[in-house]
């Protein structure tokens, strides 16, 4: 018995219909992803440092994805990097600007992902926003916050390496790379594959390699994983289409959180008066925990979050949330609703039916 044998997939075989409105964790690979991918693997398994005809056409293949995502981007294909995850991405980053900025003064978001805070932790000079930015010599920004969905802009500090965390913000809402000096970008977050992510880094950067080896110009060692890299670039080439559809959730959304308010003068909508992601609900359902009412939902056949999957399992409050200036029990109300572009009115409509009948059971 294979691994493959343990059960049905979710809404095959008369098991219940699932629906998922958890796409800031991440989303299903795009068919044409995977058509890519399962090509790529049997046909262009050479190694792109390889000098014989596999290892060309492997090469070959290789940048001109780097030229897709580039141009995707704006930025010169040179200054592509190409990695496993944003997590690695912000890793080989902020350890490679250790040396020549780690003392300095650094002004960083506090409602960060914890895979930009973690090697900031390394950082002595870490000054949380919003302290003043006079004299910090580096400024992380993400442009979009996995939990909240609001937006950010990037804060004007002349001299400043900017970095921005874009890793929500792709595929959602137009990424501009004009206001900040380094970016990193998640493939699994558009439709892509896990196992390819982007680091894009201006050249002139004080910035040194910490993964030895000849690969992507001696600035990230280890061998090109292809098939992820070139789904990633499928995905990358379905970004207007993905744009235009998230743009269309914004009505759902507003549609889902008027409804939720509508419940109780306890609940609130985290950032409602703010820019945002059009995708993204973060529902602070007070008198609830977020956990039991995603486990039900779960049991009613939908996915949703608590707040950032990498934190599941732990009990802690989400750190986004109490950034905010919310209180540890509200953070543990959230719940985050987060959708993929293409979700249907009717769905929307189902989720929040279902989620009536969790907050507000029926008296018997
Ligand atoms: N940055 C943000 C804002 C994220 O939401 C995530 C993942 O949720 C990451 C970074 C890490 O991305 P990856 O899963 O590619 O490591």
């Amino acid at each position: 018995m294979g691994i493959f044998c343990a059960g049905p997939a979710p809404g095959q075989n008369g098991e219940m219909e699932r629906h998922y409105f958890d796409a800031n964790a991440t989303t299903p690979p795009l068919p044409r992803v995977v058509e890519v991918m399962a090509r790529a693997m049997a046909e262009s398994w050479g190694n792109p440092t390889s000098t014989h005809r596999e290892g060309q056409r492997a090469r070959h293949l290789l940048e001109e994805a780097r030229r897709e995502v580039a141009a995707s981007l704006s930025v010169a294909p040179a200054q592509i990097i190409f990695c496993a995850s944003a997590t690695e991405a912000l890793y080989l980053l902020f350890r490679g600007l250790q040396p020549a900025l780690g003392d300095k003064p650094a002004l960083v978001f506090p409602g960060e992902h914890s895979a930009c805070l973690n090697p900031l932790r390394e950082w002595s000079g870490v000054r949380w926003m919003p302290a003043a930015a006079e004299g910090a010599a580096t400024v992380v920004q993400m442009a979009a916050n996995n939990e909240t969905g609001i937006l950010y802009a990037m804060p004007a500090v002349p001299g400043a390496v900017r970095v921005k965390d874009a890793a929500q913000a792709w595929g959602k809402v137009p990424v501009d790379l004009a206001d900040c000096d380094a970016a990193v970008f998640s493939g699994h977050k558009i439709g892509g594959p896990r196992g390819a992510a982007v680091l894009w880094l201006r050249p002139e950067l004080p910035w040194k390699a910490v993964l030895e080896g000849p690969q992507e110009r001696r600035r990230r060692g280890g061998t090109e994983d292809l098939a992820a890299i070139l789904g990633l670039a499928e995905a990358v080439a379905a970004l207007p289409g993905r744009l235009a559809g998230h743009a269309q959730l914004a009505p759902l959304r507003d549609a889902l959180e008027a409804e939720v308010l509508s419940w109780s003068p306890a609940y609130a909508v985290i950032g409602r008066d703010q820019p945002r992601l059009p995708n993204t609900s973060s529902l602070l359902l007070r008198g609830k925990t977020g956990e039991s009412v995603q486990i039900a939902l779960d049991l009613a056949g939908f996915a949703v979050s608590t707040g950032s999957a990498c934190h599941s399992g732990a009990t802690k409050p989400s750190h986004a949330i109490t950034a905010l200036g919310f209180a540890e029990e509200e953070a543990r109300s959230v719940l985050r609703v987060s959708m993929l572009p293409g979700t249907s009115a009717a769905t929307v409509s189902a989720l929040a039916a279902a989620l009536k009948r969790i907050l507000q059971p029926p008296l018997r």
